[in-house]
């Protein structure tokens, strides 16, 4: 057996489809690494680290609901890592723990590979923003130079605070950035002006749920892109596709965001339609 030397940390974490997908590009590559699932309980993240740094592990990623107390204790931190206050990545070496947040950048990767468009030319909604896959987005988005952004969420104040803190960060026209709840009476114009509508909410996963917004104001000449990938189809994608347009799933945001991880840990780009193939 190949020895363990990566993994994806929390908690739960047995559904997490990192290992297979890894794990694919690890053994194309000929590297011999396991990556692993580790079920680490709220509070025991250090403890997990230390461990796997005497181990002697490359690095992990850390899922829900670790990324805040990653990013806490690294000794350097990406500019990624740094502008979200979160981490997904860390790479271990003899002077410490180094985070990124490769999240982001994943969906502009998937944005290119699926709609084979720019994230930077595009006028973007994200529904969900207020969350913490919404918010990776949303900053992706900002520091991409989006020319308009619209931050939507069931609990408006949080996409205020975003919507502040992103302002303040990047220097950004407040005119730009709209924060909103999805009930709002704005909405509907934002929507209408908006090139690519993303859905970061939770919204989707089961198929008893309402859809995150209203699919009525979508039309054919937009693109919707959902963070879900499980199902493959969410009704907000299929209510969405009725009227024509081009539809995507987070299945490539996954894929992404693990082949940036991938890079940091060994400086070379894995093969991600591979990678898509182990988790399908
Ligand atoms: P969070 O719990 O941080 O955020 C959940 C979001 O969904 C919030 O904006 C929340 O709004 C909203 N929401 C939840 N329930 C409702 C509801 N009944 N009505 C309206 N809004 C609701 O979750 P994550 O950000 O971690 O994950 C969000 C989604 O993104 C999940 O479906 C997840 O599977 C997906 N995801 C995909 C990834 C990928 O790589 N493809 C990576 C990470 C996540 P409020 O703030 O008002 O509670």
């Amino acid at each position: 057996d190949k020895p363990a030397k990566l993994a994806v940390l929390g908690y739960p974490i047995k559904h997490s489809a990192s290992p297979q997908m890894h794990q694919a590009a690890l053994d194309e590559l000929d590297i011999d690494c396991r990556y692993i699932r580790l079920e680490v309980e709220p509070g025991m993240l250090n403890e997990a680290i230390d461990r796997m740094r005497q181990l002697g592990f490359i690095g992990c990623n850390v899922t829900v609901p670790h990324k805040q107390e990653a990013f806490e204790n690294c000794t350097q931190l990406s500019d990624d890592a740094r502008a979200l206050g979160v981490c997904n990545t860390l790479t271990f070496s003899d002077d410490g723990v180094h985070g990124h947040n490769t999240d982001g950048p994943g969906l502009l990767n998937a944005i290119k590979d699926d709609f084979g468009v720019e994230l930077k030319d595009l006028k973007v909604l994200i529904v969900g923003a207020g969350g913490g896959a919404g918010k990776a987005i949303a900053t992706q988005c900002a520091r991409a130079g989006c020319p308009q952004l619209t931050l939507a969420n069931r609990t408006v104040a949080k996409v205020e605070a975003v919507r502040d803190e992103l302002i303040q960060q990047l220097q950004l026209d407040p005119a730009n950035i709209h924060a909103v709840a999805p009930t709002d009476s704005s909405f509907g114009e934002l929507v209408k002006s908006s090139q690519l509508i993303i859905n970061a909410t939770s919204l989707g996963l089961k198929s008893d749920d309402p859809l995150p917004m209203d699919a009525q104001l979508i039309d054919a000449s937009q693109l919707v892109y959902d963070a879900i990938y499980n199902p493959p189809v969410t009704s907000l994608m299929a209510a969405a596709a009725e009227t024509g347009c081009k539809t995507s799933n987070g299945l490539s945001m996954l894929v992404h965001q693990g082949a940036l991880a991938f890079e940091t840990w060994f400086g070379q780009q894995p093969n991600t339609k591979l990678m898509k193939s182990a988790i399908l």
